[in-house]
């Protein structure tokens, strides 16, 4: 068949992209290979599900013929009170990635280009692409160091020019797991133009050492040109409905809310935040849960021979030291779902979220399945 004419007018980043690769659904493992019991440790979900004062809340009255109130006002409110900044600082996305879809909108494009590290989260290099922008990949940490494949915000410094637009960092970074030392981005913000945006991604913040964290409320009253975005997918365990927010200076803020979608947050996903924010025994029991298994996993893999990247997040990247292609088929042959990371230019790691303490004995199990044949059939 012939190319449809209208491909020509498609601009050079969209036709080299390829789209987003999203951890595989329980349905779509059990359909295809007719399993019954499945578990998913691929998209760095709660293993709790979510506080229960939410789920109450879903299950409620919604007056669903109505739009949702666009401005988001009494999230914002309790958001905004929860840091200890101003409404007009809140900006509500679809999700944490619909802040960085806002950010690119606005500021990236052909001659502004998007800064980010090598192994960093997939929507960087996506939303740059989409806007037809140029990227300034930095290498990451060697991978003989500590923090090895984390991110390098002295190199950063380095391949700053007048060309870059925005800067993305992850901290705690997907894929890696890795994340930066306390005084190191207030550092790097120092060096950093006032006119350009930096995007400090803190989807895994509730999972990091209290002691590494940036003093976000010191660097966003020292940096109009900063946006710090959180999100209710992870920690808070309602990665379905799709919500997160950015922090930043009122007249950042208000650009962002230019490009929004007028009701780009729906009812339910407004009323359900309020109700999980409110809850912080949930997300306190939640982080004890990741930390006593997360351990757990890093010395059970560890035990192994396996390298295991030290995780400030609620995953952890598995080295194999060879292809880890594999071992993820046997995986999901075995109906555990994990994140192959060869999109990340990893391909010898997979990325592993920490589950219940039921779902992270089954990966191990099934790990020793399949290594234990491997190394059978290396043998004989
Ligand atoms: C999971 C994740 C997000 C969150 O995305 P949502 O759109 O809020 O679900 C953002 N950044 C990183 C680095 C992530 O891993």
């Amino acid at each position: 068949m012939a190319e449809p004419e209208f491909l020509q007018r498609v601009p050079e980043g969209i036709r080299g992209m390829a789209p987003y690769q999203p951890g595989m659904p329980i349905d779509e493992l059990q359909r295809r290979l007719g399993l019954s019991d499945v578990i998913k440790l691929a998209s760095n979900e709660n293993p709790l599900g979510c506080s229960p004062q939410a789920a109450a809340v879903l299950r409620g009255e919604h007056q669903l013929a109505r739009y949702p109130d666009g401005g988001g006002f009494a999230l914002k409110a309790k958001i905004a009170a929860f840091h200890g900044v101003a409404p007009e600082q809140v900006t509500l996305g679809n999700g944490s990635n619909d802040l960085l879809e806002f950010v690119a909108r606005i500021f990236l494009g052909p001659g502004r280009a998007a800064m980010y590290s090598r192994h960093a989260f997939a929507v960087y290099p996506l939303a740059a692409a989409a806007q037809n922008a140029p990227s300034v990949v930095v290498p990451a940490r060697p991978v003989d160091a500590e923090d090895a494949y984390g991110h390098d915000l002295v190199g950063f410094a380095r391949a700053l020019s007048d060309e870059v637009a925005a800067i993305f960092i992850a901290n705690p970074n997907n894929p890696t797991g890795t994340c930066l030392p306390g005084g190191a981005v207030a550092d790097f913000l120092g060096e950093v133009p006032e006119s350009t945006i930096v995007v400090l991604d803190e989807a895994y913040w509730d999972y990091q050492d209290p002691s590494t964290r940036p003093d976000i409320d010191a660097l966003l009253a020292r940096h109009p040109n900063l946006l710090v975005t959180r999100t209710f997918s992870k920690i808070y365990g309602l990665a379905a409905l799709r919500l997160g927010y950015g922090l930043s200076h009122p007249a950042l803020a208000d650009l962002l809310n230019r490009v929004r979608q007028p009701f780009n947050n729906n009812s339910l996903a407004l009323a359900a935040g309020e109700a999980a924010l409110a809850d912080q025994a949930f997300v306190a029991e939640s982080v004890a849960l990741n930390a006593r298994e997360r351990a757990r996993l890093e010395r059970e893999l560890s035990a192994r021979g396996l390298q295991v990247l030290p995780s400030h997040a609620n995953f952890v990247a598995v080295g194999f030291g060879r292809d880890a292609a594999p071992i993820h088929q046997g995986l999901l042959e075995a109906g555990i779902i994990v994140r192959p990371m060869g999109s990340y230019e990893m391909p010898h790691f997979l990325r592993v979220s920490v589950g219940t303490e039921t779902e992270n004995d089954r990966f191990l199990a099934a790990l020793d399945g399949i290594m234990g044949t491997a190394r059978d059939a290396a043998a004989g």
